[in-house]
C-alpha cells in the first residue's frame, strides 16, 4: 500500500532524504525536519494509513509496533525515564499536515499541558 502522492511514502521509498534513527521490518523513524524540542522523531508505519484510527483498524499488530518503535526510540535517545510525549494529530484541526500516519515523539526538554 503506497500513495504516490505521499511524502511519507517517498521516505520510505528513499526517494526524499530524511535523517533515519530506526527502522524496523515494517516501521521506520526520522527526525522532524522542523524539530520543535530537542529530540523530536516521527515514527511511521512503512505502509500508507491515513490517520492513527485506519492504523488500528488494521488491526494486524502495527499500531503497537509504531508504538514499541518510539519507546526503544526514546530509551535510545536517553528521555524514556524522564518521559516524552507520543503525538498522532488527526485531522486539521488538530494539525496534521500530511495524511500518511505519524507519531511525533517529543522529549529533552519540559512540555506543557494542556498542549496548544
Ligand atoms: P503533522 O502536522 O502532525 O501532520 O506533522 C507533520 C510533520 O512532518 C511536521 O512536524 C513537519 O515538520 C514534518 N515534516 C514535513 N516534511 C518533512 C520532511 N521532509 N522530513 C521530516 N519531517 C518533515
Ligand atoms: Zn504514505
Amino acid at each position: 500500500m503506497v500513495d504516490n502522492d505521499c511524502l511519507f511514502c517517498k521516505i520510505v521509498a528513499k526517494e526524499v532524504p530524511a535523517t533515519i534513527v530506526h527502522e524496523t521490518e515494517r516501521t521506520l523513524a526520522f527526525r522532524d525536519i522542523n524539530p520543535q524540542a530537542p529530540t523530536h522523531v516521527l515514527v511511521i508505519p512503512k505502509e500508507h494509513y491515513r490517520d492513527a484510527a485506519a492504523l488500528a483498524a488494521a488491526d494486524d499488530g502495527l499500531a503497537d509496533e509504531v508504538i514499541m518503535a518510539a519507546h526503544r526510540i526514546a530509551e535510545a535517545e536517553e528521555v524514556a525515564a524522564e518521559g516524552y510525549r507520543l503525538v498522532f494529530n488527526t485531522g486539521p484541526a488538530a494539525g496534521q499536515t500530511v495524511f500518511h500516519v505519524h507519531g511525533h515523539l517529543i522529549g529533552g526538554r519540559g512540555l506543557n499541558w494542556p498542549p496548544g
